[in-house]
């Protein structure tokens, strides 16, 4: 096992790695920006060192820095947590021409998957189902594109194969825009991703996003541990996660999971991994992977008691997964809401001093956040402050002491979106379950 790693992020998931490291007994390395010396896991971990000013660019986006942090403290690997550098394939690589063992997958692995053309492409291959679509990149050929476009049949949605965060995507309901569109796409794309291919798929209207969890070893063993259900988005943002989603059958959990599980082992995947879907109508359709940690993993931890993190570090570290697939059992129903500093409605930043704060908790409760009393919410990062979990038997028991932890959580000080929460958790459509992902902006009446 590692002796010391180094934390490259902030806020709640440097401290959730932190957590998981101190019980595995591996020293850490806290990195940080000018205006993080105030973070939680800075002050918890062995050691720490200031990576740069407060912009990400000079700070966490800064690899030399990263590397002499690495160098200085004599640690061997290097958890990226998510966000930042966690799925640039050019840092993993720098890290494994230097010697260090990046927590993750390998870069070529990141940089097949990171390319959305080449990840569908692969998981074609892997029989994992994808949305029927342009099987490649569009070329300048407009014919060629009408072709396509009228084949799968209106409406169609061009994507850039570089793209991420909900960017980089236009939707065509009819064939006299299709070639505009796709110009339009295409220059978007060179200016936002440096990258100006785009590809074509069907649009769903009213699909659910339901992903699943993976996990792969350097051994050729890989698992699935269920789905999770996040349709509660706005602006392509998720606000909610559940594990699992509602009215999926085992039988079909333990399908679509095994091909992932069968695709990683093709692609000879290491670590914890995501297959993100489209679910219409019975049918999962694969959009991309996640190479890394994602925010709503805790809700499979609830329902699987797997700590993924440590299964993560682990594989890194050459050891073998420590669970086989029929030790997996889904039991109960988790739920994840992500507390932000903003304002419940505008939903405006709302970065500032942490005047009062009392944790919410009891049975089934668990807060994943590194904010603290007197802590300061610093403007220049992403407005996520914590993740309330809530697990219970059954998704009822879950929803009842969500209700109850939202009620007891006191934050003062900022503006934080408990109050939209709390909106949700009462609405009948959402305690039914199931719904689409317009559905919260629908709600909003956005
Ligand atoms: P990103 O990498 O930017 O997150 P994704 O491919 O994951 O891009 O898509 C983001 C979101 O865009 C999806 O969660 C979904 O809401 C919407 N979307 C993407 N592809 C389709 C599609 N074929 N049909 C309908 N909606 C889609």
């Amino acid at each position: 096992m590692f002796d010391k790693i180094v934390i490259a992020n902030r806020g709640e998931i440097a401290l959730r790695i932190l957590r998981t490291c101190r019980e595995l007994g591996i020293q850490t390395v806290a990195v940080h920006s000018t205006a993080d010396r105030d973070l939680k896991h800075v002050r918890l971990a062995d050691e720490s060192v200031c990576i740069g000013p407060a912009p990400s660019v000079d700070s966490y986006l800064n690899i030399p820095a990263l590397i002499s942090a690495a160098e200085v403290t004599n640690a061997v690997a290097i958890h990226p947590g998510y966000g930042f550098l966690a799925e640039n394939a050019d840092f993993a690589e720098r890290l494994e021409q230097s010697g260090f063992t990046f927590v993750g997958p390998r870069s070529e692995t990141i940089r097949l998957m990171g390319d959305k053309v080449s990840a569908i492409e692969s998981m074609k291959k892997s029989g994992v189902p994808c949305v029927p679509g342009s099987d490649g990149p569009l070329d300048d050929n407009a014919e060629r594109s009408l072709k396509i476009a009228k084949q799968i049949g209106y409406p169609v949605i061009i994507k850039a194969a570089a793209g991420g965060g909900g960017r980089g995507m236009r939707v065509v309901h009819s064939e006299s825009n299709l070639i505009n569109a796709i110009t339009l796409t295409q220059s978007e794309a060179a200016a936002a991703f440096g990258s100006d291919i785009v590809y074509l798929e069907k649009f769903l209207e009213n699909p659910r996003h339901v992903e699943i969890q993976v996990l792969a070893d350097q051994h050729g063993n890989a698992i699935h541990l269920g789905e999770r259900d996040c349709s509660m988005q706005r602006r392509h943002q998720k606000v909610i996660e559940e594990a699992p989603a509602p009215g999926i059958s085992e039988e079909l959990r333990n399908k679509i999971g095994s091909r992932c599980a069968e695709a990683c082992k093709r692609i000879a995947y290491v670590g914890a991994g995501t297959f993100e879907f489209l679910y219409e109508n019975g049918e999962f359709y694969f959009i991309e992977m996640n190479t890394r940690i994602q925010v709503e993993h805790p809700v499979t931890e609830m329902v699987t008691g797997v700590d993924i993190v440590k299964e993560q570090i682990r594989v890194a570290a050459g050891e073998p997964l420590s669970y086989s697939q029929d030790e997996i059992i889904i039991r109960g129903h988790a739920m994840e809401c992500r507390i932000n500093a903003e304002d419940p409605h505008s939903f405006m930043p709302s970065p500032g001093l942490i005047t009062e704060f009392h944790a919410p908790g009891g049975l089934g409760i668990r807060v994943d956040s590194h904010i603290y009393n007197g802590y300061r919410v610093p403007p220049y990062y992403d407005s996520m402050i914590g993740k309330l979990i809530a697990y219970g038997e059954t998704r009822e028991i879950a929803i009842a002491r969500m209700l109850t932890a939202l009620g007891e959580c006191v934050i003062e000080g900022i503006k934080t979106n408990i109050p939209l929460h709390q909106e949700i958790f009462q609405d009948s459509g959402f305690q039914t379950g199931g719904t689409n992902i317009h559905y919260l902006e629908k709600k909003l009446g956005l």
